[in-house]
């Protein structure tokens, strides 16, 4: 058990074994981060928590992080300590407490990382993990479900978790814009004029290979630009019945059936050489954009105190 900073420790599945060690460093929370079940001492009362993950890239840490971190506050504002802990003490574990640090200090996370290296320099988050943490560090220190970001982060665990295509879950699913208003920029078949997503639907890319020497490295492309001919995006209910049982095949247009795009769960290449995973993609020459007329330049000038 190694102290991170007062009130704040990380170890090992063992250390939960030392019940005196435990009272002596008045550890009033235990936070697991392990496949299995964790034996806590019988007595001293101590409340628990228990994240059931494997060390593995594709594991899911993000979605706890909140939650861990209220956990965490609770023991150290309340005059006790809390243990993080995982098998061994330096992926999972690491993790959880690394994004204690950068949400406790405001530090980003290759400082709170280092931080917590210089006091244990065996940690080492997988990079799976690591990802979530910068993931978590772009989204201010607070999972924000409703993201872009974590949308499609979700999207990509799905998507290696993939063994079961019959098994997406329903919350995956954008809201079929046909059945509502909206004042977003939408995207409709040039066909038909069937509405079929919205621009918050749009999931970018850095541009690949064939075109980055025109680009910035790092230039995002969240509408897709002339180095790509097809938008990539979350699914959209009026896919549901296309997704079902199938790992990869055509995306049609809901209403009058033309070809739009196809998707693949283990990802698709768009035309500026750049791999997606998963592979939502309809090409832009099937669609039409359309912008919500807005009134508000006119009602804003028009406005006095
Ligand atoms: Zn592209
Ligand atoms: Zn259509």
């Amino acid at each position: 058990m190694q102290l991170v900073e007062p009130g704040l420790y990380i170890g090992t599945a063992a250390d939960l074994n030392d019940a005196q060690g435990l009272a002596k460093a008045a550890v009033s929370h235990v936070l697991s981060v392990d496949s299995e079940d964790p034996a806590l001492p019988q007595e001293g009362g101590i409340k628990h928590k228990w994240i059931n993950v494997l060390d593995q890239q594709t594991s899911d840490l993000l979605s706890h992080m909140d939650d861990s971190f209220l956990f965490l506050q609770e023991a150290v504002e309340g005059g006790g300590a809390a243990l993080v802990h995982c098998q061994a003490g330096r992926s999972r574990s690491a993790t959880m407490v690394t994004a204690y640090l950068m949400r406790s200090h405001g530090l980003s996370f290759s400082e709170a990382y280092g931080r917590l290296q210089r006091w244990k320099p065996d940690v080492q988050v997988n990079s799976g993990f690591q990802d979530q943490l910068q993931l978590y560090e772009s989204m201010g220190c607070r999972v924000q479900r409703s993201s872009t970001e974590f949308r499609q982060y979700r999207l990509r665990l799905l998507a290696h978790q993939h063994s079961d295509p019959s098994q997406v879950p329903r919350e995956v699913f954008a809201v079929d814009p046909a059945d509502s208003a909206s004042t977003e920029v939408s995207y409709r078949c040039r066909k038909c004029r069937r509405t079929l997503f919205r621009s918050s639907s749009l999931l970018s890319h850095d541009i690949g290979g064939g075109a980055s020497s025109f680009h910035h490295k790092k230039s995002s492309n969240p509408t897709g630009n002339a180095a790509c001919t097809s938008y990539f995006i979350e699914p959209v209910q009026w896919m549901e019945s296309a997704l079902i049982g199938q790992l990869d095949g055509p995306l049609q247009c809901p209403r009058c059936t033309s070809k739009l795009g196809s998707f693949c769960w283990a990802g698709g290449q768009c035309s500026c050489g750049r791999w997606v995973t998963p592979s939502f993609q309809l090409h832009h020459n099937r669609l039409d954009q359309i912008r919500p007329i807005s009134f508000q330049n006119t009602l804003t000038n028009t406005h006095t105190d």
